[in-house]
């Protein structure tokens, strides 16, 4: 999704506000309604949580997704999920006990090993669930995830699983812009540090280099598997471009030849 709309990682303080904000909710409506154990997840609601039902079958797929496209162990820790039945509820939950950070329609948290997603009930709801239950997922096995990758892969897994590699909305952007031999600099992107940094044509552009690596030429998927596996063992990674250059001399090329012939 485009900037603003979906959380990225906060700072331990705020982490803490939210750990708080979510128990004293529970505590004020004297406990959730619903809540729901599907792998990884915890998930907790204020509302009935039979019609998400189906959607909760694919999200559990999410896991074993991420493994086989990235080759990362599975998340090493649970994943909390807080649901509120409605826009006002959450705002509230987040202005009472968030009120420094920029408002979003879904975040995820982390502190203290704690992992948490946090959303309401609304069209978007399982796009926003797969998109920060994807960065909640690789953050519950990785160290550490660099920003642009961190959402150019929730970017990826946000869309339904059969809709992924044809039909994300970037896409059409992307080929576009391939058409007139434009390819976003990976470097530019590696030097993003903060969410407020990334607009929507970052969030395109990471996107496009995942698929690049995804679907792309093998060297490059074998490389982000290898670079992630580093990331993983807690061996230094270096800078993903540098790496991919030196497997993939002709990276920008190949790049824009992939979306150029990129068609089922
Ligand atoms: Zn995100």
């Amino acid at each position: 999704m485009q900037d603003g709309t979906h959380g990225g990682r906060l700072a331990a303080g705020v982490w803490l506000a939210v750990v708080a904000c979510c128990e004293a909710t529970a505590a004020e409506t004297d406990g959730w309604r619903d809540e729901r154990t599907l792998g990884p997840f915890v998930c907790r609601a204020d509302f009935d949580l039979a019609q998400l039902d189906p959607f909760f079958t694919q999200l559990e797929l999410l896991q074993s997704d991420l493994n086989h496209h990235l080759g990362v162990r599975p998340a090493s820790e649970p994943v909390e999920l807080y649901l509120f039945r409605n826009e006002r509820r959450y705002r509230e939950a987040l202005s009472r006990h968030l009120p420094g950070i920029p408002y979003r329609r879904a975040l995820y948290v982390k502190t203290g090993g704690r992992g948490m997603v946090l959303a309401y009930w609304s069209r978007e709801i399982e796009v926003d669930l797969r998109h920060e239950c994807t960065h909640a997922l690789l953050h519950a096995t990785l160290p550490v995830v660099p920003l642009w990758l961190d959402e150019g892969l929730a970017e990826y897994f946000e869309v339904q699983r059969e809709q992924r590699a044809f039909e994300n909305q970037h896409l059409g952007a992307v080929r576009w812009l391939a058409r007139f031999g434009i390819t976003p600099r990976l470097e530019k992107l590696e030097k993003k540090s903060d969410v407020s940094d990334m607009g929507g044509a970052e969030y395109r552009d990471s996107w496009a280099w995942v698929h690049f690596m995804l679907h792309g030429p093998y060297l490059a998927h074998d490389e982000l598997v290898r670079y992630l596996a580093d990331i993983q063992n807690h061996a230094p990674p270096g800078i993903l471009s540098s790496r991919l250059r030196a497997r993939l001399p002709d990276c920008d090329r190949r790049f824009g030849a992939h979306f150029q012939s990129w068609k089922r």
